[in-house]
């Protein structure tokens, strides 16, 4: 299968290209974004023929149907990274928390957060593409804390590409911290910059679109490329994890085959909500896709209202810091699906010229038949976190908390919902001791052993070796010389 663009074809570039393609290098014409020509439909047949089936049987049945030019065994070797998972039977266990709630854990993986069921497998894919090409890569990533550790983790001693991860210095946990500052390995680097996570991702976007630093890169034989969430090769791993978590409901009496459940992510650049978007559009059973958010609510707005709108907006800072995001990038692909390409790029730069744009009447019908949104304050997921462990003993991160606000306001509780569960406690543990507790400002360490007692749960050993680890990685620099360093570590 072939990828066009969110925003039709320039004279420039190809009017489709392959999977490999799209994914090295992810942004098309006009600023647009790749998608696939059309999606593999899936049906019941398949659902039923997947009840017994591993995860990971699921997934290659579900990637050969897209027909990418990646071989088989290079599929396979990307999946057996899931083995790497708490319990490798299942990477994504399923629990009932309440009458009518699951949740969906997405991160039982390496680093924690959700951002490992696209990353390891996208690490494995891109290396061969590059070995096979005989290219060599540097991938720029910038953090707010989560992608950070994964793209280091997945591309860590990876032949031919190598890795500069820039973030906020003081700006992510502790734990975050920790986990890409102790990455050792010589195809790494780690850059703590003085500024705000905006100022990390506004030099990531600059040397992407910069010529020079391009040429620079050319002399030293190296090509560019981003782990950014736009990028498809790691979108199409994130449709998996929805079609697995319904089957888990089927499996557990939970539903009916054949039965519409609400999909609830807590979201901020919409890959994994693109994701649940694309599964029930080859075939999964929803009845809507339920966007939760934090105080930083442009995505409840828009599927309120139909408009985009950042005229005088500014990004809050808040207790869950992976969401607080403004121009949410995958939204455009769902643009591009419901509206097509001439309506996209109308809207799209409208955003970029006005920093606003507004759905019509019929298209906002469209787009609320699919979505629903709530948002959640700080507080209100604090309090959601309290309530859920002490009355059902199950404890949230403050992103997964987002979602019980949503499941309340926008659910009728007749129908089931799978909500997900995008960081685990551990993650952002000043947060959740201070929801339980009431202790302030408590340091990771003290915070995780305080959790640890009153929840009685273990610390994982990738989480507790942090804190005893050699640091590997001590660059911090102004935003200014974020070029010339990655040029000397090339
Ligand atoms: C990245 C992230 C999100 C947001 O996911 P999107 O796909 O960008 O919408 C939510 N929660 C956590 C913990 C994350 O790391």
């Amino acid at each position: 299968m072939n990828f066009i663009q969110t925003r039709g074809c320039d004279k420039n570039r190809a009017k489709s290209v392959t999977f490999s393609e799209a994914i090295l290098s992810p942004i098309a014409s006009f600023g647009g974004l790749y998608v696939p020509e059309n999606l593999p439909k899936l049906g019941e047949e398949f659902l039923s023929k997947h009840l017994d089936s591993s995860y990971k049987e699921l997934a290659f049945d579900m990637l050969s149907r897209f027909e990418i030019d990646i071989e088989p065994s290079v599929i396979k070797e990307a999946l057996n990274l899931y083995d790497e998972f708490d319990t490798p039977s299942n990477p994504v266990p399923v629990v009932k928390v309440k009458e009518n709630l699951f949740v969906s854990e997405l991160y039982h993986g390496p680093t924690r957060a959700f951002k490992d069921m696209a990353l390891q497998p996208f690490g494995v894919v891109l290396s061969s593409i590059a070995q096979k090409r005989n290219e060599n890569y540097l991938i720029l990533a910038a953090t707010s804390g989560d992608t950070g550790p994964a793209a280091l983790e997945t591309f860590k001693n990876r032949a031919n590409v190598q890795v500069a991860c820039l973030y906020p210095d003081g700006g992510t946990s502790d734990v975050q911290r920790l986990q890409m500052v102790t990455e050792d390995a010589k195809n790494l680097k780690v850059i703590g910059i003085n500024g705000v996570f905006d100022d990390a991702q506004n030099a990531l976007k600059k040397l992407l679109a910069s010529s020079q630093f391009k040429s620079a890169l050319k002399e030293k034989n190296i090509l560019l490329s981003a782990a950014n969430s736009v990028n498809f090769g790691r979108i199409i791993f994130q449709i998996i994890y929805h079609i697995h978590s319904y089957l888990e409901l089927v499996r557990q009496d939970g539903i009916r085959m054949g039965e519409k459940v609400y999909l609830n992510v807590p979201s901020g650049n919409f890959g994994n909500a693109l994701g649940a978007y694309y599964a029930w559009k080859m075939g999964l059973f929803v009845e809507k896709i339920i966007i939760s958010s934090n105080e930083n609510n442009v995505l409840t707005k828009l599927i309120k209202t139909g408009k985009y709108d950042l005229r005088d907006c500014k990004v809050v800072s808040t207790t869950s810091p992976a969401m607080d995001i403004l121009r949410s990038s995958n939204v455009e692909r769902i643009l591009y699906d419901m509206f097509g390409f001439e309506r996209t790029k109308e809207l799209m730069q409208n955003l970029e010229a006005d920093d606003f744009y507004e759905l019509n009447s019929d298209e906002l019908t469209k787009l609320r038949e699919c979505f629903d949104a709530d948002f959640c304050n700080g507080e209100e997921g604090k309090k959601y976190i309290k309530e859920m462990f002490y009355n059902y003993n199950y404890l949230l991160d403050p992103h997964t908390a987002t979602c019980l606000k949503s499941y309340e306001t926008c659910s009728n509780p007749e129908i089931k919902t799978i909500a997900y569960s995008t960081a685990e406690w551990t993650k952002f543990s000043p947060v959740i001791a201070n929801a339980l507790t009431g202790e302030v400002d408590a340091e990771d360490i003290v915070a995780l052993e305080s959790i640890s007692k009153e929840a009685k749960l273990e610390i994982p050993s990738m989480i507790k070796e942090l804190f005893s680890k050699k640091i590997a990685q001590s660059t911090i620099i102004e935003k200014e010389d974020i070029e010339k360093e990655i040029l000397k570590f090339l």
